[in-house]
């Protein structure tokens, strides 16, 4: 018998608490939606057998592959501040986990694929919206470069799930160096299952930081990495306008990623207050709060590995005291060399933050659209009538005006030629990102008409956010006033 799937679990061998065996509920009618070929051969998988009837029943979780482990993973978390000891895979099944062609070990998981234990009031199902949004926006992520889960599959499931509106079923296929998450920690850590704990941690040391195995404070060491990898990300996404929209210590992964595409979306004018998901009334998870909200997240972490970290409780807590407040300076140092790439910068002055801060308060005051802004200023690099261009994305340009010569000046003093520069630009300032009136659109044509037409483009264009597209130059454009999408709604 061929196995299709190379599993290599381990998370399935930790102790019996950490998860429920349970099998992915049939569903009526499977049909493939999208496959990521490149990413199912990057994951050693036969992309053509995962196209087959077969196949499509597996991704749609109507049938379980040779060695899967099945199991719904048990986690708690903060939801918007308050502690919820119980929430884990309400809705989604961990397949197994396979060695990629570059060694990392990874996690393949359905979502959507019916109810577990864990599914509280919910029916273990994933609506078709959704589940396209998570696709577009988290391959858009990896091609942008960031840290994220993958999309490997997206498949209707036949049936109806009963929303705000009735929408057709999906399953989507969810590839992650680990589903392992800050809540995974606090499950146990609420419960007072040190022993839990400690093996959590071991596991995830083995798996995500094994440089931290050889520390002379192993645990220390792992917190270090998670605040580290964190702090990266978090910066990451300030770089191109990204808001996550729910921000839970449950939607926090340890091992770094970007996880949970349920109300995120991208920025178009910059404002740092900006908020699109409908249910995050107070702005706690707003675009500029994303910095201190991560670090939130990270002192729950710490609170849970108090007790690894000294036999003294002060004496841990003073620890984890010190290493959070290294977030701040690990973080800034990512930003700001972020933003002086963006502006093109090649070497280092005093008062590049100073000129980078200036550039974003110009963006603010003159409600410039962020992603293109960035991308027009590459091309004044070469050509400094091209300012003009940028000046016209700036409804009150006062600022702009201010500024401009200003960085004109700054770059000129600079050995590196007009070219060199436009093209170091163009490699960190996106012309493509998946603009939320586009992802509305793709998705209403495929809910409503059953037309995945826009859908397929859409990721088509945004595989490559970098180049230029000229025939797909639309598809940079930030939304004309009518085509505003100010909500975006949870991913249930
Ligand atoms: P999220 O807001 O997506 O981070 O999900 C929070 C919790 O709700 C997680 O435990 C999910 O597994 C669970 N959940 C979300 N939607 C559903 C659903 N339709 N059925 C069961 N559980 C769900
Ligand atoms: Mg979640
Ligand atoms: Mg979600």
């Amino acid at each position: 018998m061929t196995v299709h799937f190379p599993f290599d679990n381990s998370y399935a061998a930790l102790p019996e608490n950490f998860f429920a065996r349970v099998a992915p509920t049939p569903v009526a009618a499977p049909r493939l939606i999208k496959l990521n070929r490149p990413l199912a051969e990057r994951l050693g998988l036969d992309p053509d057998w995962l196209d087959s009837p077969e196949g499509t029943e597996i991704l749609a979780g109507a049938r379980l592959p040779e060695g899967a482990a099945s199991i719904a993973m048990a986690y708690a978390g903060h939801q918007f501040g308050q502690f919820v000891p119980q929430l884990g895979d309400g809705r989604a099944i961990l397949l197994g986990e396979v060695i990629d062609q570059d060694g990392v070990r990874r996690d393949i998981q359905l979502k959507g694929s019916g109810r577990t234990p864990f599914s509280r009031m919910g029916d273990g199902r994933a609506a078709l919206g959704p589940v396209l949004r998570e696709y577009i926006v988290s391959e858009a992520m990896a091609a942008l470069g960031i840290p994220t889960t993958r999309s490997l599959a997206a498949v209707l499931t036949g049936e109806r799930v009963v929303r705000d509106q009735i929408q057709p079923g999906a399953v989507l296929t969810r590839v992650a160096s680990s589903h392992i998450r800050v809540g995974t920690f606090q499950f146990f850590a609420a419960r007072g299952d040190r022993e839990a704990v400690r093996a959590l941690a071991d596991h995830v040391i083995a798996r995500h930081y094994p440089e931290a195995a050889q520390a002379d404070a192993p645990y220390l060491a792992l917190l270090e990495g998670v605040i580290a990898r964190q702090a990266d990300l978090i910066a990451r996404w300030m770089m191109i306008g990204f808001i996550h929209g729910v921000m839970n210590t449950d939607n926090c992964s340890i091992a770094g990623e970007t996880i949970d595409y349920g109300p995120c979306a991208f920025m178009d004018t910059f404002d740092p207050k900006t908020v699109f998901s409908s249910i995050d009334h107070m702005g706690r998870y707003a675009f500029g709060n994303q910095p201190p909200i991560a670090l939130w997240n990270l002192t729950r972490l710490a609170e849970c590995l108090v007790p690894l970290l000294s036999a003294d409780e002060d004496k841990g807590v003073e620890i984890a005291q010190t290493v959070l407040g290294g977030f701040a300076e690990r973080f800034n140092a990512t930003y700001l060399a972020g933003l002086a790439a963006k502006l093109g910068l090649f070497t280092t002055q005093a008062d590049d933050a100073q000129l980078s801060q200036d550039f974003l308060a110009a963006m603010a005051k003159g409600r410039a659209d962020f992603t293109l802004t960035f991308r027009r200023l590459s091309d004044a690099a070469i050509d400094p009538t091209e300012l003009g261009t940028v000046r016209a994305l700036f409804d009150d340009p006062a600022a702009f005006d201010d500024w401009a010569p200003r960085w004109r000046q700054r770059v000129t003093a600079e050995p590196q030629d007009g070219a060199a520069r436009q093209a170091a630009m163009r490699a960190v300032n996106p012309a493509y990102i998946p603009r939320n009136h586009r992802v509305e659109a793709a998705i209403r044509a495929a809910v409503d008409k059953d037309d995945f037409g826009p859908f397929h483009e859409l990721l088509t264009v945004l595989t490559n956010p970098f180049r230029e597209q000229p025939e797909f130059d639309r598809y940079a454009d930030p939304p004309q006033p009518h085509e505003r999408v100010l909500e975006t709604f949870c991913g249930t």
